[in-house]
């Protein structure tokens, strides 16, 4: 039951950036305090047009012609109040803003880009299911989000009005997981499986829970950095019944860690699901070391794992947004060494063509030769490891 959910979490600490509480910036779309609490005010007041967003924010000369492009051809344009109020209104350069508000250098391709980067359709057994490794597939519910992200690797169907998944096409999805019981992992995603219902969701959820060989359910949300208010104590008494089931989201920026945010986690974290965070690499967003220090220290001290940094992958019209690798490696190699390890992700790579994750680290190997390798530390310095002699190893008999 609802009431009985113990809510433990202790006070957190002052804000990781130092900086004094932020205040509601952008002009975000009025409502009562309690309208604001409500994740349906939020999305049905999310703006997405250029009129809204032109009453929101001032708008750049390149931000009001990616708008246009949004709302008529391209990607479409959705920010919740709650995650507009984190916008520096005065602030082109906005760490939140340029993850949300379009830019004329989306309709710009340079050389690699592609509208599948991970080559999903290649990998979609049936339809809404896409299978690229042996134990795990992604089940994609929904096409819509509360706020679409401008780098997001799904953009060619995200926000498409393709709508919530289709009872042929999830029956289809279950039957094929059926039959391949080596599936033990189902991520749930889309679009944000949280804007559905929580009816809809949990409804959903029973059925692949039901499947014998699935181990674990994993939800991808944004919810808690963009739509918080939808975490709930009706929603986690929903799912809690279809345990495990791990939630993945994405904090990108430490001005995302706002106190609804902060509510949403713990509202998760006290009702078991283990929270992990996948941060995409982002030029003009995150592409710092200082920044990412801060944002992994704030997810850790909300009990939330920084499981990925993910080197953004090459959609079409991201190119302003991407880093070169290089810079993923250098921001690794600060991190390295100064940043516990339970705060410390993995820098990856999801290879295009979906062949993929890869990780990646700073080179630690300077040399090797017969049972000795020189590594260096992350104070530069070089030692020595010495693998034990031959007879030091148990006979086996
Ligand atoms: S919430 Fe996820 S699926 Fe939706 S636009 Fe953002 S990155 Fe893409």
């Amino acid at each position: 039951m609802a009431a009985s959910l113990p809510v433990i979490a202790p006070p957190l600490p002052p804000r990781v950036d130092g900086k004094a509480p932020r205040g509601v910036d952008a002009k975000a779309p009025r409502g009562t305090a309690r309208d604001r609490r409500d994740w349906r005010w939020q999305l049905r007041h999310a703006v997405n047009s250029i009129e809204a967003l032109e009453r929101a924010l001032p708008l750049t000369p390149e931000e009001r012609e990616g708008a246009r492009r949004a709302v008529s051809e391209g990607f479409p344009l959705s920010i919740t109040p709650h995650y507009l109020s984190l916008i520096d209104r005065d602030d082109p350069a906005c760490p939140v803003r340029r993850q949300c508000v379009p830019r004329a250098e989306e309709a710009s391709e340079v050389p690699g880009d592609l509208r599948d980067p991970l080559g999903e359709e290649a990998h979609e057994p049936v339809p809404g299911l896409i299978r690229r490794y042996p134990d795990r597939a992604l089940l994609l519910v929904t096409d819509r989000c509360g706020v679409y992200c401008r780098f997001c690797t799904r953009s060619r169907l995200v926000g498409d009005g393709g709508g919530s998944i289709r009872e042929e096409q999830l029956a289809g999805a279950l039957a094929y997981l059926r039959a391949h019981p080596e599936v033990r992992d189902v991520i749930v995603s889309g679009g944000d499986p949280l804007v559905m219902s929580t009816e809809r969701l949990s409804a959903l959820l029973a059925r692949v829970r039901e499947l014998p060989s699935v181990e674990t359910i994993r939800l991808a949300t944004r919810c808690p950095v963009t739509l918080p208010q939808r975490i709930d104590r009706a929603l986690v008494k929903a799912l809690r019944p279809m345990h495990p089931i791990w939630v993945m989201t994405h904090f990108n920026h430490p001005k995302e860690l706002s106190k609804a945010s902060d509510r949403a986690l713990a509202t998760l974290v006290d009702a078991g699901f283990p929270v992990m965070n996948q941060t995409v690499l982002l030029r003009g967003v995150n592409d710092d070391a200082e920044v990412l220090e801060a944002l992994f220290r704030g997810l850790v001290r909300r009990r939330v794992r920084p499981y990925y940094l993910l080197q953004a992958d090459p959609v079409r019209g991201t190119g302003h947004l991407r880093t070169p690798i290089d810079a993923g490696l250098a921001i690794m190699a600060r991190l390295q060494g100064r940043l516990t390890g339970i705060a410390l992700p993995r820098l990856v790579v999801d290879t295009p063509g979906g062949r993929g994750k890869v990780p990646i680290a700073p080179e630690a190997i300077v040399r090797r030769a017969t049972g000795k390798t020189t590594l260096r530390t992350f104070r530069g310095e070089e030692v020595d490891y010495l693998d034990p002699p031959a007879h030091a190893a148990p006979s086996r008999r």
